[in-house]
């Protein structure tokens, strides 16, 4: 899919110039014959943005293992899409009807994912890169599969009342993804910002989110290491680092940690690296 949006993107914070990297990758996965996923909209999200992205390569980059930012996470990016697209296949299979995207980015589940009648997707964001998602998205013609609502926040913020007023419903049980969120928020914004979900998660909820164990991450020092990564990495504030479970298990939540190279290896991928992985944890 080519995009030809009428007005070109002048402008958009850089932590949300991240998701255009992210889109980037999922365009290359969904090229390959051998994709673990497929999503019709990258395409067309990076080519409407790619003169914003601050990466040095703004094209989608082969899988090798590599000496840009692009090419060292991308086997971790698509392992990554596919673990949560199958969490909420779970979560609306265990009977969720209300998912919450937080930094929904230029994710295009609501449009690329089959939604049993009913469903309602909230997508969070800052303004900006959600109003150029739908500006694209208008473009390509794209219907949701969902009843999916825009809810533009700082996710830093108190975002409870925005998305409240936009038909969220707290009584009912909900399926959270925060997927490459929590690195752009300081400990305290990660965990401000989970507290708040907890407070809005009816018993039955579930949250997922990136998650590791153990010290440093290889990844994010060889990451840190690349002189042409310096805008996004600069970016890094640490989120939970390696307290997710630890921090879901002392505020209510029952996690279960899930390590990501044992999914890469069933996927037929090479995470090239350390075992860092998800989180998927239900309110009790
Ligand atoms: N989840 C999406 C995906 O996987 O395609 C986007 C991931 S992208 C790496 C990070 C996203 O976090 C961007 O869309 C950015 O705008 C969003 N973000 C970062 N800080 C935020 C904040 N304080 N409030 C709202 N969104 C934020």
């Amino acid at each position: 899919m080519s995009s030809a949006l009428s007005e070109p993107v002048t402008e958009l914070p850089p932590v949300s110039r991240t998701a255009l990297g992210v889109a980037g990758l999922r365009a290359y996965e969904s090229r390959r014959p051998d994709r673990l996923i497929d999503d019709p909209y990258a395409a067309a999200f990076f080519d409407a943005g790619k003169a914003l992205y601050p990466a040095p390569e703004p094209s989608p980059v082969p899988p090798e293992p590599g000496q840009d930012l692009g090419s060292l996470f991308y086997p971790q990016v698509v392992v990554r899409t596919r673990f949560y697209d199958e969490y909420l296949a779970g979560a609306i299979e265990a009977g969720v009807t209300q998912v919450v995207l937080l930094a929904a980015g230029l994710d295009s589940r609501a449009f690329r994912l089959e939604w049993p009648a009913g469903t309602r997707l909230f997508e969070l964001d800052l303004p900006g890169v959600l109003g150029f998602k739908d500006r694209v998205l208008d473009e390509h013609g794209a219907r949701a599969r969902c009843a999916r609502v825009v809810v533009p926040v700082d996710l830093r913020e108190d975002w409870d009342f925005a998305l409240r007023e936009a038909g969220f419903d707290p009584a009912l049980p909900t399926a959270w993804l925060a997927e490459g969120l929590l690195i752009y928020l300081s400990f305290d914004e990660a965990t401000r910002l989970l507290g708040m979900v907890g407070e809005l998660s009816a018993p039955g909820s579930m949250v997922a989110f990136e998650h590791r164990t153990g010290g440093p991450s290889t990844l994010v020092e060889k990451a840190l290491a690349l002189d042409n990564g310096r805008e996004v990495t600069n970016l890094w504030q640490g989120g939970l680092a390696s307290q997710g479970k630890e921090w879901l298990s002392a505020n209510g939540w029952q996690p279960t940690a899930h390590v990501r190279p044992s999914l890469a290896q069933e996927h037929g991928r090479d995470t090239h690296d350390e075992p860092p992985g998800f989180v998927i944890a239900v309110r009790s």
